[in-house]
């Protein structure tokens, strides 16, 4: 069967936003999976675009009703995959690619386990802090809780159907995109 789901994990930093970002600019069959989120939107970003960005309350009434395939508390806020987005990709005869943290990911394999798994790794913990650094113009409150979360989550790569180490992004991205072609057949 043609692969309808690709779930790209890395700790946060990694630049996998970047990759899905291009991936679906440059592959017809694929569909961002826009997740939600109670955390904060940042500079740049847009309600709808990144993620649905939701109150506490919204997202606690949202797994009352059943409205998540998946949800997780990520750092320190709650993110979640909606059955709509992925039910609606399919209906269209697309590919589902998403953005997701390593919880998320173990839950999608159980749940559809012909979904895709691609891990993106950091060329190393310092320069992982630094990008973030920079991402966010300034350390982030919960710098340290990301960090943590990144060991935990490089330890967990082997996992993956797919590695790739993002140290030049126009040679791993060529390495990401010809895995998901390969991938969509
Ligand atoms: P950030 O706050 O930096 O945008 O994302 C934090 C983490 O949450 C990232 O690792 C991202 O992949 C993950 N994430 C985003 N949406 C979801 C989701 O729906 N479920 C899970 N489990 N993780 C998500």
């Amino acid at each position: 069967m043609k692969t309808r789901m690709i779930i790209v994990a890395a700790p946060s930093g990694a630049g996998k936003s970047s990759f899905v970002a291009r991936a679906i600019e440059e592959i017809p069959q694929l569909v961002d999976i826009i997740t939600f989120t109670t955390r904060n939107i940042r500079k740049g970003e847009k309600n709808g675009l990144q993620y649905h960005f939701i109150s506490h309350d919204d997202f606690k009434a949202k797994i009352e009703k059943g409205f998540f395939v998946e949800w997780a508390k990520v750092h320190t806020n709650f993110y979640g995959t909606s059955y709509e987005s992925l039910e609606s990709t399919w209906a269209a005869g697309k590919c589902a690619i998403m953005d997701i943290d390593i919880q998320g990911v173990l839950t999608f394999k159980s749940k559809y386990p012909d979904a895709k798994t691609i891990f993106i790794l950091p060329p190393s913990i310092d320069e992982l802090r630094r990008r973030i650094e920079k991402r966010d113009g300034g350390m982030p409150a919960d710098i340290e809780v990301r960090m943590a979360n990144a060991e935990k989550e490089i330890a967990e790569a082997s996992k993956f159907d797919f590695q790739i180490v993002n140290d030049n992004f126009e040679q791993s991205y060529a390495e990401f995109k010809k895995i998901i072609e390969k991938l969509l057949g």
